[in-house]
């Protein structure tokens, strides 16, 4: 059994800090489990690794067979604070006592304009701002390009190669890639407009962040128009799409140009912010502070919650009554929200975010001296990713990557892909990972690229 120092200290029920396969993966309950989903549950909702989870905290699933496995997905970067975090179950529980609803645009109660205050205190820049909250990350984006239609008066909405910004409708339209996110599911929501993004790896020639920048303010003034833009749209770090980090000076010639144009700049933080990349959110890193921010993910410490955080004078340029919704900011999502924001700061998560950004980045490194596959390692904090190639050192290598993390799967290392060519391997470990944990998810990985390569 494990001593005290295996038990994680903060986030989820008591569970050892341990990888611990007793079947294969997924083994037979999982397997009998999956059958039964398979019945009923739409074809279309994908899944990366079939195992029934039962229990989580701290750094592992443990799943429906008894296996231990090592989380280095967080649900998609959303159990920054671990699973089952004590501050935020606490409060859910004595929210989920006290009332579960009311909506908030009948009745209104504390819960949602403390995670407002809370957001504007947070977010980038110390002007005035407000929120609206919202239940997923789609539906964050969809009311910020609301707003700043609102607000400009105008209707086109600039976005980048690459970007992910959800699956509804409108930000079907702002997603970049076809395949799964938009395939047969058009036609699509219009005035959405694409521009190149900084994406050093692929870039034939080096270009600095600067002039990436200029390539599509330059793309962007002649195909739409300043004048017609309501809002560039951005993720500072560019998640689905392959955790593409824009070469440093990208953003803030971008921010520098749309304040100067009256264009609204919204960062679309929903994977990057809340601790993942080693500050609150990835702007901070460049000092660049956009009019609206959009969050969701990490917000809750898993619970359904989005927002949209900005200037003042901004998200009041709506109509009385023109934004809202029957859950947005639902009680015991807001109270999960505190929770995760007290955890935060309690452990300085941001912190930890940086020191597991280092020992990936070491072992990240590590590997690709020894792997030329791997072609790029990439990514800021808690966020870190490897794009894997062909012998060419440049041709993305999709099965490949896919190999590899069915290999860690198999192993009990939960590891996500992604990327506009499915060949990256992304890390997203819950913040309040033990370091023993992360040394081992590794150790792991490594054992894949010796078995795989
Ligand atoms: C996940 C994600 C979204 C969509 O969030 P949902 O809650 O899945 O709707 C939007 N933007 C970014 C950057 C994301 O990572």
């Amino acid at each position: 059994m494990s001593d005290a120092a295996d038990v994680t200290r903060h986030g989820g029920p008591e569970l050892p800090q341990e990888r611990r396969l007793v079947t294969e993966i997924p083994g037979p309950v999982s397997t009998a489990k999956f059958a039964r989903r398979d019945q009923h549950v739409a074809a279309g909702v994908g899944t990366t690794l079939p195992v029934f989870v039962e229990a989580a905290g701290g750094g592992v699933l443990v799943d429906a067979d008894g296996n231990s496995l090592i989380d280095l997905a967080s649900g998609i970067a959303v159990t920054s604070v671990g699973n089952s975090a004590p501050e935020v179950t606490s409060r859910v529980v004595e929210q989920a006592q006290a009332f579960t609803h009311t909506c908030f645009m009948v009745t209104p109660y504390d819960g949602y304009v403390d995670v407002c205050e809370r957001l504007a205190h947070l977010t980038p820049g110390t002007h005035p701002k407000k929120s609206a909250l919202l239940n997923s990350g789609a539906e964050a984006v969809e009311n910020a390009v609301k707003v700043a239609r609102s607000f400009t008066g105008r209707d086109a909405v600039a976005v980048f190669d690459h970007a992910y910004h959800g699956r509804t409708n409108l930000t079907m339209a702002m997603t970049a890639k076809s395949m799964p996110y938009k395939h047969g599911f058009g036609p699509f929501a219009n005035e959405v407009y694409r521009a190149p993004v900084s994406y050093p790896f692929r870039e034939p020639a080096p270009v600095s962040g600067e002039e990436a920048a200029d390539r599509a303010i330059d793309v962007l003034e002649k195909q739409v128009g300043a004048a017609n833009l309501a809002c560039v749209v951005i993720e500072p770090i560019l998640g689905e799409g392959g955790f593409v980090v824009p070469a440093p000076g990208f953003l803030p010639r971008l921010r520098e140009w749309t304040e100067r144009h009256g264009i609204v700049f919204v960062a679309d933080e929903i994977q990057t912010g809340f601790c993942r990349t080693g500050d609150w959110f990835a702007c901070d890193h460049e000092g660049v502070v956009p009019d609206l921010v959009t969050t969701a993910k990490g917000i809750a410490g898993g619970f359904p919650l989005a927002a949209v955080t900005g200037r003042a004078d901004v998200m009041d340029a709506v109509h009385v009554g023109g934004l809202g919704g029957t859950y947005g900011g639902n009680p015991v999502a807001c109270a999960a929200a505190l929770g995760a924001m007290e955890a935060m700061e309690k452990h300085d998560l941001a912190a930890r975010a940086r020191a597991l950004g280092e020992t990936m980045t070491r072992r990240l490194t590590a590997l690709a001296e020894e792997y030329p596959v791997i072609g790029d390692v990439r990514g800021r904090g808690a966020m870190m990713a490897v794009e894997i190639v062909g012998a060419d050192g440049h041709t993305p290598d999709a099965v490949r990557a896919g190999s590899l993390s069915a290999y860690c799967h198999a192993q009990g290392v939960v590891t996500l892909t992604c990327g506009t060519y499915g060949n990256v391997l992304r890390f997203l470990p819950p913040l309040v990972m033990p370091d023993h944990l992360l040394e081992e998810a590794f150790d792991v990985l490594a054992d894949a690229f010796a078995s795989t390569t």
